[in-house]
């Protein structure tokens, strides 16, 4: 096995027996995420829900099935991506993650990005956003390119809100028709101030 692979796997294997939240008790399955060791581009979400903690992959109900079809229109597949989320066990009853939670997963993140080692990350809704640019909203910093550390980071809405909204669903579109330049180098992130704390933990990666 490659070393990429064999790092992943790791990982992976930490987080499939994790306890440092609550949500491993009520979670069935830990989902680590899936994809190439070798993606150029990273998808992340904000938590398991029902389908996927029964199945542990990532982004396999309706919201997976639009984010396939979203790749699917833009010349990219699940396997050449990286995708995983925020955190790991899904909250019950697809509660939002708690910032406690989010605290104890984040490293797994960090090693995950590390290792994959990815040119563009998008944060898929607000809970990912979060993870990189402090404090903003999806609304305003979505389907706009930024240079953190050395990579791009591209926010777009989270699909399951798209399901509900067309107008969001729309800006999804355009944003997943935009990624396919960004990750052909042809966009020029803006340099985005990133406050203190974030700074270090953005460090790591
Ligand atoms: N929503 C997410 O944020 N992640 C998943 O894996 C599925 C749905």
């Amino acid at each position: 096995m490659k070393k990429k692979e064999e790092l992943l796997s790791q990982v992976n294997r930490v987080i499939s027996t994790c306890q440092k939240c609550r949500l491993w008790r009520t979670a069935t399955n830990a989902v680590a995420g899936e994809g190439s060791s070798e993606a150029k581009v990273m998808f992340i979400g904000e938590a398991p829900g029902f389908h996927e903690d029964k199945s542990g992959r990532p982004f396999v109900g309706r919201a997976g099935g639009l984010l396939d079809n979203l790749l699917a229109k833009n010349g990219l597949v699940r396997e050449d991506v990286f995708i995983t989320n925020v955190v790991k066990h899904r909250p019950p009853d697809n509660r939002a993650p708690m910032k406690d939670e989010s605290r104890a997963c984040l490293p797994y993140l960090m090693q995950q990005i590390k290792v994959v080692n990815p040119e563009v990350i998008v944060p898929l809704g607000r809970a990912a956003l979060e993870v990189f640019i402090k404090d903003k909203t999806i609304t305003e910093f979505h389907g706009k390119a930024f240079k953190v550390g050395n990579r791009i980071v591209f926010p777009v809405y989270h699909p399951a809100a798209a399901l509900r909204s067309s107008g969001v669903l729309r800006d999804l579109e355009q944003d997943f028709a935009m990624l396919r330049k960004v990750i052909a180098g042809d966009v020029t992130p803006e340099e985005v101030e990133i406050e203190n704390g974030n700074q270090n933990q953005l460090k790591l990666i």
